[in-house]
Order: C-alpha cells, then sequence, then structure tokens
C-alpha cells in the first residue's frame, strides 16, 4: 500500500500496558521518533488512565510540532471491534465495556483512532518489520505477566467468531493444574509465562537443588522471578535451567495444538521472557515436532521478536496507517 500524506505526516502508537503506557511517533516507512513512556496508573481507575494516554499523546505531537494523521490504540484484553471498546483486561479488572477509542479521541477530534488488543498488535508488527516479516502465517507468543499470543493466516489477524481468538495462554496444558485468572486451571500462562516459571521456582524452594537460587535471593523468596532463573539457568544451575526446560516443554505442547489445527509452522516469540528463551527452545521444539504429527523439524521455525517493545507500537501504527484514507 502506498499512503499519500502530506511532508512530515505521521501516526501516532500507544501500547497501554499494566505498567506503562508507552507512545510514539510513527512515519510510514517505520520509522519511530519521540517516544513517551509514563506510568499508566493502572490502580486509579479508567478516567485517569484515559487522561495519561492523552497526556501521552499529547507529548509525542508537542515533539513533533504538528498534529498525527491517525492514533493507533493498544491495549491488554477483549477488544470489541465493531464498538472499539475494551470489554475486559486482565491489566485493569474494573473496566467493562470501556469505550476507550472514543475517550481518548475526543482531545483529538481530527484524527482518526484504531483499537486494538496488544497481543495482535505485536503479531502485526512483527508480519510488518520485525521476525515475520514476509511471512504469511505465523503465531507470536508474548511471555510476560502472562501470555499473549496473535494469530496471522494468510497475512491477516484471526479475530474469530467474537473477536477473541488468539487466546493462546489460555490453551489447557494441565487439565488439573494450577487456577488460572480466566477461571480455568492448568492454561499454558500458569506455567510458562514470568508469573508461572517464578511459581514454580517458589514451590520447589525445599528442593535441595534449590541451593543456587536460594543463594542468590539470600534466602528472601520475593526477590525470586523470572530473570533471576533464566540467568542462574544460563550459568549452568540444573534446578533453575530444569524449570525452563518444563515451561519450555509446555510451550512446545501448545505449538503442537497450534500447527495440527491451523496448519502454521512459524512461531515468534516475544515479551520479557524472549531473554530466557534460550533455555526453554529445545524442549519447546522437541514437545512442539512430537505432539504435532504434521510438522517436520525443516518446517518448524521458533525465532525471537525482533522489535522487542517496539513490536505493539509498530504494529497498531501500522493499522492506524492503514485507516488513513489515501
Ligand atoms: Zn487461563
Amino acid at each position: 500500500m502506498i499512503y499519500i500524506m502530506k511532508p512530515g505526516g505521521y501516526v501516532i502508537g500507544v501500547d497501554l500496558g499494566g505498567t506503562y503506557v508507552r507512545a510514539a511517533a510513527v512515519l510510514p516507512a517505520g520509522r519511530i521518533y519521540a517516544r513517551v513512556k509514563l506510568e499508566s496508573g493502572a490502580s486509579l481507575g479508567y478516567g485517569e488512565v484515559v487522561k495519561i494516554i492523552r497526556s501521552a499523546v499529547e507529548n509525542v505531537v508537542v515533539s513533533m510540532g504538528a498534529p498525527p494523521l491517525a492514533i493507533g490504540l493498544a491495549s491488554a484484553g477483549a477488544i470489541d471491534f465493531s464498538r472499539k471498546q475494551v470489554v475486559r483486561s486482565p491489566n485493569f479488572p474494573d473496566w467493562r465495556n470501556v469505550p476507550l477509542a472514543k475517550d481518548v479521541g475526543e482531545e483529538f477530534a481530527d484524527c482518526s483512532i484504531t483499537l486494538e488488543n496488544d497481543a495482535n498488535a505485536a503479531a502485526l508488527g512483527e508480519g510488518w518489520l520485525g521476525a515475520a516479516k514476509g511471512w504469511s502465517d505465523f503465531v507470536t507468543l508474548t511471555l510476560g505477566t502472562g501470555i499473549g499470543g496473535g494469530v496471522v493466516l494468510a497475512g491477516e489477524l484471526l479475530r474469530g467468531a467474537r473477536g477473541m481468538a488468539g487466546e493462546v495462554g489460555h490453551i489447557t496444558i494441565h487439565p488439573d493444574g494450577r487456577p488460572c485468572g480466566c477461571g480455568s486451571s492448568g492454561c499454558l500462562e500458569t506455567t510458562a509465562s514470568a508469573t508461572g516459571v517464578r511459581r514454580t521456582a517458589i514451590e520447589r524452594m525445599a528442593d535441595p537443588g534449590s541451593v543456587w537460587l536460594k543463594k542468590a535471593c539470600r534466602g528472601d523468596i520475593e526477590k525470586i522471578d523470572a530473570r533471576l532463573i533464566a540467568r542462574l539457568g544460563e550459568k549452568g544451575d540444573p534446578f533453575c535451567a530444569r524449570i525452563l526446560k518444563e515451561a519450555g516443554r509446555d510451550l512446545g505442547a501448545a505449538m503442537g495444538t497450534l500447527a495440527l489445527v491451523l496448519g502454521v509452522s512459524r512461531f515468534v516469540i516475544g515479551g520479557g521472557m524472549a531473554r530466557a528463551f534460550g533455555l526453554m527452545k529445545p524442549s519447546a521444539r522437541r514437545t512442539a515436532l512430537k505432539s504435532a504429527y504434521t510438522l517436520t523439524g525443516a518446517k518448524l521455525k521458533i525465532v525471537n521478536s525482533r522489535l522487542g517493545d517496539d513490536a505493539g507500537i509498530l504494529g497498531v501504527a501500522k493499522k492506524a496507517l492503514d485507516s488513513i484514507d489515501s
């Protein structure tokens, strides 16, 4: 697609997370300018979060010295695309059918606002300029506090009948496993997210093998997080390496299911846990290949995100660019 816009034209991509709201100006070729990062104020209530998003957007506009042509907004949670509402969001538990695009847009009446789920936005970003550039069929798995997923088939996001497809993090892996925030139990994210890996480590602290981890956290289990577990695993601690290997196995089981149902064989791993993925990847590959007879070692590609934290901003900016009438 060719974008026809006046010189200096740009869009703003906003990625709303539970902790931070990130915004930036994005040019049609994908270059990023004027980054802004503010605390999203999740505990302050919906009205305050809207004000913080507006403030982030205004900061970008001031830096750029001109209004944007469109704004793209990515938020965690289930999105009603026709009404541009966030139906529910795990990061903002009190939100129910909030008209986020309309409320943010009141201050920016001259430009259109598109709303997208954050994991879907990350998939669009990776497909546009990142690790999945040139791929028409792939799944992104964003490993953080939870696990987000975005499914792209034939170059298009898979939305499903009610717009909520791609909830990869809630595929059941252990039917009698840990309870999950979604109401089910044993979902992928209960064991393979940063939170899940941390919980596995804490549950096993009575194991004599946890000696390195006990030493590293100086006996304070509150200091244990996925980053520390990954660091020790990479240094050769078998206890931490095993926890990551098991998390990789669970991810591989989910990839196998996705491969069987959707016919995909390419996966992009992003999110804060992607750095720890080196220790998860061999078991993920092995399990995916074992569980999906349709996959072969040559076809299966599991790669790390190239865009990191920018994937969501770029993906939703691409959507905003596409919304501009040319
Ligand atoms: Zn769940």
